[in-house]
């Protein structure tokens, strides 16, 4: 029996996490158990919510809606709801929207799987495009035979963290990338409201840089695109050759 805890940051109504589940509860020996925000969560990044109580609400048989964030709801559904019977696999999504490059720093679809890595659980991240000929099907499906390609294969893989990306229509193949870089242009607005006061909209038309090999430039091309991923932000060239301020930080120390 695998077991797979399916959460995601668009909320547990949404309509990505449904079809998900009911293609997850398609394979055979697994059991699918989704612990999910009770609203939409998107944007909201890796929040740990740590100055109120959290509410657990079950809605059917294992389908629970938590009033917080999705990396509230992989901490309540492996340390306390399934702490006997922890889950083998965590799948996220599938998010209305992609989350390709620098945007999954923002991500809450991807760091569920970011916390459930940190709780030494193999996580899947799904984001589909939207765009026309918008389906969560064809998502839905993919990531259903990828679960059973890994569980026909010898199990999940220890430490696997991977950010998958769904183009619209039909996907002409599957891209291994690393992520890409955005550039946002005229990202702030600034208006007048009707007090007279300034207010900020943070807001602006993405564009990314192409480069043949990111996550990107696969879904611009019809791809589906997976990226493995890993938590160490530890920037190695910079660290094995820190360069002259190296020698000037260490010098800051006051030895006197
Ligand atoms: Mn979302």
């Amino acid at each position: 029996m695998t077991r797979i805890l399916l959460t995601n940051d668009d909320g547990i109504h949404s309509e990505g996490i449904k079809q998900l589940a009911g293609e997850l509860e398609l394979i055979g020996d697994v059991e699918v158990t989704v612990v999910a925000p009770d609203r939409e969560q998107s944007a909201c990044s890796h929040a740990l919510t740590l100055h109120r109580p959290l509410r657990i609400r079950k809605l059917a048989e294992r389908w629970h809606a938590v009033d917080g964030t999705p990396t509230d709801c992989v901490n309540l559904a492996v340390l306390w709801m399934l702490r006997d019977e922890p889950p083998d696999l965590i799948v996220s999504g599938i998010n209305f929207g992609l989350n390709l490059g620098d945007d999954v720093t923002y991500s809450g679809t991807v760091s569920a799987t970011f916390e459930g890595s940190l709780l030494g659980i193999p996580s899947l991240a799904f984001s589909q495009e939207v765009g026309e000929g918008f389906s969560y099907q064809p998502g839905a499906s993919f990531a259903r035979r990828m679960v059973e390609e890994m569980l026909d294969n010898g199990g999940v893989e220890h430490g696997l963290l991977l950010n998958v990306n769904f183009p619209v229509g039909d996907f002409r193949g599957v891209h291994f990338t690393r992520l890409g870089r955005r550039v946002y242009k005229q990202s702030i607005t600034q208006k007048t409201d009707p007090r007279g006061r300034k207010y900020f909209w943070i807001a602006g038309t993405p564009e990314w840089e192409r480069e043949e090999g990111n996550d990107h430039h696969a879904i611009a091309s019809s791809y589906v695109s997976i990226t493995p991923l890993h938590l160490d932000l530890t920037d190695y060239p910079r660290l094995r050759d820190i360069g002259p301020l190296g020698d000037r930080f260490a010098n800051l120390v006051d030895h006197g």
